[in-house]
C-alpha cells in the first residue's frame, strides 16, 4: 500500500510537536514505535528502541530537528525492543544534561549497558516532567510482564504513550488503526503478555480517569479518538495471562476464581439480607470450580442459636437433620470422619465435604459448611488447597455475618425496651406519642370515624402500698394491666401513662365499643380473685372516655378523658364515666 510505504520512509506528525519517528522491520510482529516530542533544546524521545531500527529512527529524527536537540529519553520499560539503542545512543549524546528517565526497577536492570548516560528515576521527579507548554504525567503501569512498567500522558494534547498496553501483534503494518477489527491483534498480544485480567484493569481504570484522543503504543498502530472507548471495554473484559496456556492447572488460575467467588459472596453478603438466598448464590459461583449440589451451614451464634439455611439429608444417619448439639458432637466424634490435611473433613464417601469454621480471633470451631457434591472428588493437594482457599474467608464472612445480626437482635432488643414499659408490658408514653401521630392524622382525613381514649386509675391505691408494700403494690399494676391487654385488640394501642394510670385508645370502632370495653375492664378487676393477701381491701378501678374531636391535639384529647376519669372518682369510684 502506498499509503503505508510513505509512513514507513517519514516521519509522521501524529499530534502537534509530537511525531512518529519509528520504523517497519520485515517479517516482525512487533512493529517498534519510536515517538519525539519537539521542543526545542529540551526535545523527548520516547522508548529508543531496538539496535536493528534505530539507524532508520536517527534519519527520521534528524529530518525534524538535530539528534543533538534531545534531552530526555523516556524508557517506560526493559525490554530490548525499547532499550536496545540506547548502547549506540550512548556513543552519539555529546551534552552534559541528557538524561535516560525510567523507573528504578528498569534503571537497575539498563544500569548493566554501562552507560555515560545518567539514569533518572519517575518517582523521584513526583511522576512528571515539566516542558514549559507540554507537561509530561507518568502513570504507573505494574505488571506489563514488568513490575517498572509506566506510560506517559500528554494532558495538553491528549496523547497517551502506552507503550505495551494497546500494543498490537501484527504480520503487516498500519500506522493507524482503521477498523475495529484490529482489536484482534491487541487481544492476541494481551492474552499472551499481559499477567493477568486484574492487573490489566487496575491500568484501564488509570486510563480511564484521562481525557485521551490519541492512544500511541509502541508497537501495533497508533489509535486514534473514536476506536479509543470501545478498545478499552474490549479489553476489559479480556481472560489474559500466564495461565491460558496450561488452563485449569496452575495456582493463578485457581486463584482468581476463588477470589471471583469470594467476591461475589462478599457482595452477595452485603445486598441480600436473606440467609437461604446468600447461600444459593454461593453455590451457583462455587459450581464453576466445583461439582457442587448443595452447599448447607451451620453456624452457632455467642447464645447458642442455630443460623442454618436448612436441614437435608446426609450420607450416614448421624448427620440427618442436625442440631444445635450436634454441632459439638461433630467436633468429637472423629471417627466417623477423615481428616485431610488438617483443613477440612471428608465424610463417608467422596461426596460429601465438610468445612469447620473458626472465629477469627480464637479459633472457636462455630460452625460448619457441608459441600455435597454430584460426584466424587478426587482427593489431593489440589483441592485441600482450594477448600483452604475457600474456607478462611467465608469463615470470617460468616462471623462478620453473626455478629451483624446480634447487633440486630440487640437493637430491636434496645427498640422494644424504649417503647415497652418493663413492669407491665404496655407501651410507653413515648410510644403513644409517636404510634398516636398517625392515628390523629388519618381521624383528621376521616373525620366521621370514631378514635376513642379511655383513662383508668386504680381507687386508692396508696393504701395498697401503705399496707402491703410496693411488691405487692407492682404485683396488683401488673394484674390491672393483664385484664386490661385481655380485654382489647392489638390493633388498639394500650399505653401507661405513669403509676397506677392507663390509657387505651380504640380506632375505627363502632361508637359503643369503647365503654363497653370500659365497663368488662371495671367490672373483672372488681371480679378478681387476687391470690396476694389483701384483707379487707377490695381493688376496683376508675375510668374515664373522651371520642376526639376534629383537628384535636393529642393532649386535650387526653386531658378530656381525665376530666371524665376524675368525674367517676367523685360520684364514687370503679365506675366508668363518658365525657360530654
Ligand atoms: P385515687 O383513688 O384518688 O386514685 O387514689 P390513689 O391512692 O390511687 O392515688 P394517688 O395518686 O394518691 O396514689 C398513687 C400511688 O401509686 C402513689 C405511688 O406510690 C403509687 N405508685 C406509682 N407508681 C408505682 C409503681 O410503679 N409501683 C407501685 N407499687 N406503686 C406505684
Ligand atoms: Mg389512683
Ligand atoms: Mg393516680
Amino acid at each position: 500500500m502506498e499509503h503505508t510505504d510513505l509512513q514507513q520512509e517519514r516521519a509522521v506528525e501524529i499530534a502537534r510537536d509530537i511525531w512518529w519517528v519509528g520504523c517497519y522491520l520485515t517479517e516482525d510482529s512487533f512493529q517498534c514505535h519510536v515517538y519525539l516530542i519537539k521542543n526545542g533544546n529540551n526535545s523527548v524521545l520516547i522508548d529508543p528502541g531496538s539496535k536493528l531500527t534505530f539507524n532508520e529512527t536517527l534519519k527520521k529524527i534528524e529530518s525534524i530537528i538535530p539528534f543533538e536537540k534531545i534531552r530526555y529519553f523516556i524508557c517506560h520499560h526493559q525490554d530490548p525492543d525499547i532499550t536496545g539503542a540506547f548502547t549506540i545512543i550512548d556513543s552519539m549524546v555529546s551534552r552534559d544534561d541528557a538524561v535516560i528517565l525510567s523507573h528504578w526497577r528498569t534503571n537497575a536492570l539498563l544500569k548493566h549497558y554501562g552507560l555515560r548516560i545518567p539514569l533518572k528515576c519517575v518517582e523521584e521527579m513526583n511522576w512528571n516532567l515539566d516542558l514549559g507548554e507540554k507537561k509530561l504525567e507518568f502513570v504507573f503501569t505494574p505488571y506489563l510482564h514488568f513490575a517498572g512498567a509506566f506510560v506517559t500522558f500528554i494532558e495538553s494534547e491528549g496523547v497517551l504513550f502506552s507503550s505495551d498496553i494497546f500494543g498490537g501483534f501484527t504480520e503487516g503494518f498500519n500506522l493507524f488503526v482503521e477498523e475495529i477489527s484490529y482489536f484482534e491483534s491487541i487481544k492476541l498480544f494481551h492474552e499472551h503478555y499481559m499477567p493477568s485480567r486484574e492487573i490489566l484493569r487496575h491500568s484501564l481504570n488509570k486510563f480511564k480517569k484521562l481525557d485521551l484522543k490519541l492512544i500511541a503504543p509502541q508497537h501495533g498502530s497508533i489509535i486514534p479518538t473514536q476506536f479509543i472507548e470501545d478498545i478499552i471495554s474490549q479489553l476489559e473484559g479480556l481472560e489474559c495471562g500466564i495461565f491460558l496456556e496450561t488452563k485449569d492447572s496452575t495456582d493463578i488460575f485457581r486463584l482468581s476464581k476463588i477470589n471471583r467467588i469470594i467476591t461475589a459472596f462478599f457482595k452477595n453478603i452485603l445486598l441480600k439480607l436473606n440467609f437461604e438466598d446468600i447461600i444459593k448464590c454461593l453455590e451457583k459461583d462455587i459450581a464453576e470450580i466445583f461439582p457442587v449440589e448443595s452447599i448447607d451451614f451451620f453456624l452457632k451464634d455467642n447464645t447458642g442459636n442455630l443460623l442454618t439455611n436448612g436441614i437435608r439429608t446426609y450420607y450416614g444417619k448421624k448427620l440427618h437433620g442436625l442440631k444445635n448439639k450436634d454441632i459439638e458432637f461433630i467436633g468429637r466424634k472423629k471417627r466417623d470422619w477423615e481428616i485431610v490435611y488438617g483443613g477440612w473433613w471428608l465424610i463417608h464417601s467422596d461426596r460429601t465435604i465438610v468445612i469447620p469454621l473458626f472465629t477469627s480471633e480464637y479459633g472457636i470451631l462455630y460452625g460448619y459448611s457441608i459441600f455435597t457434591l454430584k460426584e466424587k472428588v478426587n482427593v489431593g493437594k489440589d483441592l485441600s488447597d482450594m477448600m483452604k482457599d475457600i474456607a478462611i474467608p467465608l469463615g470470617i464472612a460468616f462471623e462478620r455475618e453473626l455478629i451483624l445480626r446480634r447487633a440486630e437482635n440487640e437493637s430491636s432488643r434496645y427498640y422494644e425496651q424504649a417503647i415497652k414499659d418493663n413492669l407491665t408490658g404496655l407501651h410507653t408514653r413515648h410510644f403513644m406519642e409517636e404510634a398516636m401521630q398517625s392515628v390523629l392524622k388519618s381521624h383528621d382525613r376521616n373525620p366521621e370515624t370514631n378514635v376513642a381514649a379511655i383513662i383508668f386509675d386504680i381507687d386508692h391505691f396508696k393504701r395498697v402500698n401503705d399496707n402491703y408494700g410496693h411488691h405487692t403494690g407492682d404485683s396488683v399494676l401488673k394484674i390491672v394491666a393483664g385484664v386490661i391487654l385481655h380485654n382489647i385488640r392489638t390493633e388498639d394501642v394500650d399505653v401507661r401513662l405513669g403509676g397506677e394510670e392507663f390509657a387505651v385508645f380504640i380506632v375505627d370502632r363502632d361508637k359503643g365499643v369503647a365503654r363497653k370495653i370500659a365497663e368488662r375492664v371495671c367490672k373483672e378487676i372488681e371480679d378478681y380473685k387476687f391470690s396476694i393477701p389483701l384483707d379487707n381491701i377490695s381493688i376496683t378501678i376508675s375510668g374515664g372516655i373522651a371520642y376526639r374531636q376534629k383537628d384535636e391535639d393529642l393532649s386535650s384529647f387526653l386531658d378530656r378523658a381525665d376530666q371524665a376519669m376524675y368525674e367517676s372518682k367523685d360520684s364514687g369510684r370503679n365506675r366508668i364515666t363518658v365525657y360530654s
